[in-house]
């Protein structure tokens, strides 16, 4: 059994997994606590509430979290995180814990975990993207996870796909993610429709059900996103050649809108020794549970 721990903005859910499947999960505020050692111990306690309720031990701690360097187990000046300065996470709940632990980028564990649990698995060559807010991914190369100098590395989301493009927060300009993620959709159907009453709501659930109603602006909205995520993911393919690509999150599951026009312009955008080669699919992890199992995953490196 491993407890697997993922750090986000607001939440942090802590979870046992066995043999790919959660047990028990809890979750505990990320925010509000006194500082960081706080924070710690919270996620220690909780830990500890789950085994005792489930019985048994765990053999390590995985955990996912933003800014996370694999290197050194430190959060780095996580933007979204309450704390602006270094936090040793993995050491801190090593102590606390007892157990072997593991902190991770949270895009890469997404990655280990498709890899180890869900639809990667067997793919020694693949890559996993996460569209939601922004876009996440983590490749795996030749079946070890690529980490880079900085212990961080694939970060597709900050590719630039249109030089001199939309404002990013990372402080540059065009990146993937501001076309592709949920902001990013967003921001292409404002500037395509002329009312703006589909945006009222959240997400972009709203644009999808108005292009289903056959709304221009919306269904061109797919269409340029499409187009931009294709040529986003053949680039990467040119770089690392994976056999697959894993998709996850809210938007790759409408359907039509998304997923079908995406694989034919994926295919035609490939290099040529790539065409019909590689193939995307979605993520086979339930969505509450990825998170989880992700960082489970991280648990289980050396
Ligand atoms: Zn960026």
């Amino acid at each position: 059994m491993i407890a697997g721990i993922d750090i986000g903005g607001t939440t942090s859910k802590i979870g046992l997994v066995q043999d790919g499947r959660v047990l028990r999960q809890t979750r505990i505020p990320t925010t509000g606590h006194a500082d960081d050692k706080a924070f710690a111990d919270a996620l220690a306690v909780a830990v500890n509430s789950l085994l005792k309720e489930q019985g048994g031990t765990i053999k390590a701690v995985g955990i996912g979290a933003p800014n996370a360097n694999q290197f050194t187990g430190i959060i780095e000046m996580a933007p979204n995180l309450p704390w602006k300065h270094d936090v040793p996470l993995a050491r801190m709940m090593r102590d606390r814990l007892g157990v072997q632990s593991v902190l991770g980028n949270d895009a890469n564990a997404a990655a280990l975990g498709e890899w180890r649990y869900g639809a990667g698995q067997g793919f020694d060559d693949l890559l996993v993207v996460t569209i939601g807010t922004g876009v996440g991914s983590g490749f795996i190369v030749n079946g070890q996870l690529v980490l880079g100098s900085a212990g961080n590395a694939g970060e597709l989301g900050h590719m630039t796909i249109v030089v001199d493009g939309r404002a990013c927060t990372c402080g540059r300009k065009g990146c993937l993610e501001t076309y592709v993620s949920i902001r990013g959709m967003r921001q292409t159907y404002a500037e395509l429709a002329d009312g703006l009453e589909v945006l009222k709501e959240e997400g972009v659930k709203c644009i999808a059900d108005a292009a289903q109603r056959g709304d221009q602006a919306a269904m061109r909205t797919f269409k340029e996103t499409v187009r931009w995520l294709a040529v986003g993911l053949a680039n990467a393919v040119a770089i690392t050649g994976p056999r697959r690509v894993v998709l996850f999150g809210g938007i790759v599951r409408s359907g039509d809108l998304l997923l079908a026009p995406l694989k034919k312009r994926f295919n035609e955008a490939l290099l040529n020794i790539y065409q019909g080669r590689v193939d995307i699919t979605v993520s086979a992890l339930p969505d509450d549970d990825a998170a989880l199992l992700g960082a489970a995953a991280l648990g289980t490196l050396r």
